[in-house]
């Protein structure tokens, strides 16, 4: 009988690719891991014991045919891997190296729970969509056949991305507006380099254009259109804007300058990668080098701000959470890297009030202790009387979190339904807003997600919105 190529979890470790040592990574904007050999990808597949249900898969919200392209991997088959893998994402490499898999397949494999450390799933995932890159196996956008309809799609982040390239495929003239000047809506200037490499962004942003996708950039609905416009112009509409209104802090002193959003903070540094003049980094209001850091928050947004300033060369960055390490919102996976990298938690403390009126020049906090566990499920923390101290801060940056914007002032459309949150609000079988042909998808309809949820959305989106299509032609040949 053939030796069986799988299920090597018991007498093989499992190993993710080598990390750049923190000294390298901290004075460039690369990734950070390198890229698994052929052999260690190979190798690792392996450790994977062929579970009959899969809970890696159940897991990962696209439901990837996660131990089929392990299995495949394992026997050197990588482009059937690849094709398999691509079946089911819009994006494999992107969420191979971005998804929290802790959370989600790889926390889920049963080889993590028996204790023998989980397969690697997001890195051999990320090393199947690279080679298939890099030796052409990655196929252009062949549009069907005309349908003779068109979509309009607003917001070309990862939901508005997916929609736009399964909608395509199937014949539809699809347009993208977009308010920014490149696509990839927080791929391309909320997460950073060291985290996922713009080139990667972009050749997927290449792909569908050169599929016949049309981009309207620096086109921001709401000011260049109304949305009714839009609804006139095209057959159906997806809003795939994401959420950027910031979330504030309430204390003395917050409007001094120095003060900044997160937002800001990393588009200016994600520009500069691209080469762009940014003002107000060229000017140092916006740039961490030489300054005193801290950071307000314990998402993934904080963790992605005390890392940028560490590389901008800050003297000091520390991040100042109002929980503890366990209660924090953030992957722990990110924390780690930060450590590593210099930066200094400060748990369980918040923000009082912030000094200086020239220019920030110190935060003042309060200790806290955790209290009851609140709605989220997590021990609402409360402050410890008398537990006063100061950080000198020369920037401040708040990463609190984002909520929606007010997408029916903001477009004109006072009849798109909201919930008390100011997402939009969908039929979850239909995926259609309040208003007919307009469908809603990603951090939008969710609140600030993930990128693996905004591409779910967008698949699932596509598909329905083609049902709706198929059945606006039917009834208009009808009607003729
Ligand atoms: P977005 O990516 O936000 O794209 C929305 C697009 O709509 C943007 O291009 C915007 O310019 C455009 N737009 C908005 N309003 C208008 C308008 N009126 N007219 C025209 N265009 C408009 N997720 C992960 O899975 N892993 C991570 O590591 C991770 N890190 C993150 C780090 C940061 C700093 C942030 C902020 C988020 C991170 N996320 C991460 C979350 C993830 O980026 C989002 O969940 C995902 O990008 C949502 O996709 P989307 O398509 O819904 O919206
Ligand atoms: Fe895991 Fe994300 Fe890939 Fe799904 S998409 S297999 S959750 S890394
Ligand atoms: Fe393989 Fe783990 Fe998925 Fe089971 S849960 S199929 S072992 S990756």
């Amino acid at each position: 009988m053939a030796d069986n190529p799988m299920l090597k979890f018991v007498d093989r470790d499992q190993a993710y690719p080598a990390k750049r040592a923190a000294t390298a990574r901290m004075d460039d904007f690369r990734e950070i891991a390198d890229r698994y050999a052929v052999e260690s990808a190979e190798d690792q597949s392996a450790r994977c014991s062929q579970c009959g249900v899969p809970y890696c898969s159940v897991h990962c919200p696209l439901h990837n045919h996660i131990p089929d392209w392990l299995r495949l991997t394992a026997e050197g088959r990588l482009r059937e891997a690849y094709e398999l893998s691509n079946a089911t994402s819009t994006m494999p490499e992107i969420c191979g190296r971005i998804c929290p898999q802790d959370r989600l397949c790889e926390g889920n494999c049963v080889i993590e729970f028996s204790g023998h450390g989980a397969v690697t799933i997001g890195s051999v995932e990320k090393f199947i969509t690279d080679t298939a890159w890099e030796e052409g196996w990655v196929e252009p956008i062949v549009p069907g056949p005309s349908k003779g309809q068109s979509v309009g799609v607003i917001g070309a982040g990862p939901a508005g991305m997916t929609v736009a390239e399964l909608l395509r495929v199937r014949g539809y003239e699809v347009h993208i507006y977009d308010r920014y000047d490149r696509a990839g809506g927080l791929l391309t200037y909320g997460i950073p380099g060291f985290k996922l490499e713009k080139p990667v962004v972009m050749r997927r942003v290449e792909r569908l254009r050169e599929g016949g996708i049309v981009f309207h950039h620096g086109f921001e609905v709401g000011r260049d259109a109304t949305l009714d416009e839009l609804r006139q112009k095209h057959d159906a509409v997806f809003i795939g804007t994401g959420v950027y209104k910031p979330r504030a802090i309430k204390a003395p002193g917050v409007g001094a300058p120095g003060v900044v959003d997160a937002l800001d903070y990393l588009t200016a540094s994600n520009r500069k990668g691209f080469g762009d003049a940014v003002p107000a980094f060229d000017d140092g209001s916006l740039d961490a080098r030489g300054k005193d850091i801290v950071v307000i928050g314990g998402g993934d947004t904080a963790m992605d701000c005390v890392r940028t300033a560490v590389r901008q060369g800050a003297a000091s960055v520390k991040c100042l959470y109002r929980r503890d390490r366990a209660n924090m919102p953030g992957s722990q996976r990110e924390v780690a890297n930060a450590e590593e990298e210099g930066v200094e938690f400060v748990w369980l403390s918040a923000p009082e009030a912030f000094d200086g009126t020239e220019g920030v020049s110190g935060v003042r906090a309060t200790k806290m202790r955790l209290g009851r566990p609140d709605a989220s499920g997590r021990r609402a923390p409360e402050p410890d009387p008398g537990s006063e101290f100061r950080l000198d801060a020369d920037l401040v940056i708040k990463a609190l979190g984002f909520d929606a914007e007010d997408l029916p002032k903001l477009f004109g459309s006072a009849d798109l339904g909201v919930t008390r949150w100011g997402t939009v609000r969908i039929d979850h079988k239909t995926m259609m807003t309040s208003l007919d042909g307009v469908f809603a998808g990603g951090d939008i309809v969710r609140g600030a997600s993930l990128v693996v949820w905004a591409v779910r959305d967008g698949r699932d989106v596509a598909e329905r919105m083609h049902g709706y299509l198929k059945a606006k032609a039917k009834q208009e040949r009808l009607a003729a």
